[in-house]
């Protein structure tokens, strides 16, 4: 973003800091959480408030893994990558895990059915299955509907997990023990020496001697660095009055490649997300998070077909903005013209199964110099 010299004229307050993390989202309180446990001090900063972000309109899914099935993701990144990243998740959803129980964030250990929608879909999920349980990671090929709602096959993943995604970042936010400056938005970075940064904020200019970007999909706004490498992309949901006959998933459902996904919410109401796939352009490079008509016919008329018994009304519409990154996996690295200013963004669509791990080794990267593996953005470069 830019801003004018009558907002801000430069003659705000320095504040030198050890650690300066960037956007108080779920990526940001983990990296914060794993600053601290370094013994080091950390201050994050965000625009808004804690959680304002995507980390709190989501749909709550701890689904293991990326945005394609098993392999797909293979063709697409190679075995090496693909077991490395499911690792990666697998981790990450025990770090969120292990901070709900701490916390008593609501978690329900329900598992995950990854369903097809057609007989291809079916056929590429069993392909999937295999290759996952040949990694070592255990999931079961269903030929038949678990649900009996009309799909065609599933993968049933048992360790995975619905949460209530605003508690979650509260509570590791908590346990960071982090200072927070809300409404305070990044508006320039620069390093001109080699030993800090300095971030330009609306209250306070601070010389940092390490930043971490935890933006997302807002990073093309703060560096030209993500142009192109981060795409904003919209997300919408809608959720029904609570059922009457109580909840009728009990599993977080995912469908069409992950176009499509529903799970009971913790008071007994259906949440359905997705309908982007037939609305790409309209969805694609807006941070605007209003919604928008044609995604929200789509969720409804998935509701009708998918769940007929299911009578109550929608009582809330949102959407969010997600960081789809332009290979699907997400980036993890320093600005090549600063240094001093490290990043982890580009979640597309799965920060709550991948996030706290990412977010892990960007902290490593960025106070030991550690390699951060499959996710580096070298990898762009
Ligand atoms: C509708 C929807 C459903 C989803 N469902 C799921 C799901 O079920 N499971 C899953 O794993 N993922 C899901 N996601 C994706 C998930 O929410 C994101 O991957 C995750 O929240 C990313 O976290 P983050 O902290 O990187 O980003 P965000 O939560 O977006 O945080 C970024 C923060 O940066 C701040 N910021 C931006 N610019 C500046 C600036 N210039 N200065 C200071 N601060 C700034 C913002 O205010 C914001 O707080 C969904 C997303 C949406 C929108």
């Amino acid at each position: 973003m830019t801003v004018s010299i009558w907002q801000a004229d430069d003659s705000q307050e320095i504040r030198e800091v050890d650690v300066l993390v960037v956007g108080a989202g779920l990526v940001g309180s983990a990296a914060a959480y794993f600053v601290s446990q370094t013994g080091r001090e950390v201050v994050v900063t965000d625009a808004r408030d804690l959680a304002m972000g995507a980390s709190s309109r989501n749909a709550g899914f701890l689904i293991t893994g990326l945005d394609s099935y098993y392999q797909s993701a293979i063709d697409r990144y190679g075995r090496d990558v693909v077991r490395e990243v499911w690792n990666l998740s697998r981790r990450s959803v025990q770090y969120v895990q292990d901070f709900a129980a701490r916390n008593n964030v609501p978690l329900d250990q329900c598992g995950s059915y990854l369903l097809a929608e057609t007989d291809d879909e079916a056929r590429e999920i069993e392909v999937a299955a295999r290759l996952m349980n040949e990694d070592g990671i255990p999931c079961e090929f269903l030929s038949e509907d678990p649900l009996n709602r009309g799909y065609c096959a599933a993968i049933a993943q048992p360790w995975d997990a619905a949460i209530q995604p605003y508690k979650l970042v509260e509570a590791i936010f908590r346990e960071s023990g982090a200072e927070l400056i809300s409404n305070n938005e990044v508006y320039h970075l620069s390093q001109t020496d080699d030993t800090y940064a300095v971030v330009h904020t609306r209250k306070t200019i601070f010389h940092a001697q390490h930043v971490l970007l935890c933006t997302n999909a807002y990073s093309p706004q703060i560096d030209p660095y993500f142009v192109g490498k981060i795409i904003p992309t919209r997300a919408q949901v809608i959720v029904t009055a609570p059922l009457k006959n109580g909840p009728v998933l009990n599993t977080c459902g995912y469908s069409d490649y992950g176009y499509m996904y529903y799970r009971d919410t913790f008071d007994g109401r259906l949440l359905i997300g997705g309908g982007r796939k037939q609305n790409k352009a309209l969805e694609g490079g807006t941070t605007d998070d209003r919604i928008t008509d044609p995604v929200q016919q789509v969720l409804e008329n998935y509701l009708r077909e998918r769940f007929p018994d299911v009578d109550a009304p929608i009582e809330r519409r949102w959407a969010g903005i997600m960081g789809f990154s332009v290979d699907g996996m997400p980036l993890v690295g320093r600005l090549p013209d600063k240094p001093r200013i490290g990043f982890a963004v580009g979640f597309t669509g799965h920060g709550l199964s991948l996030g706290a791990g990412v977010a892990e080794r960007a902290v490593d990267m960025l106070l030991n110099d550690a390699h951060p593996g499959a996710v580096s953005a070298e990898r762009l470069h």
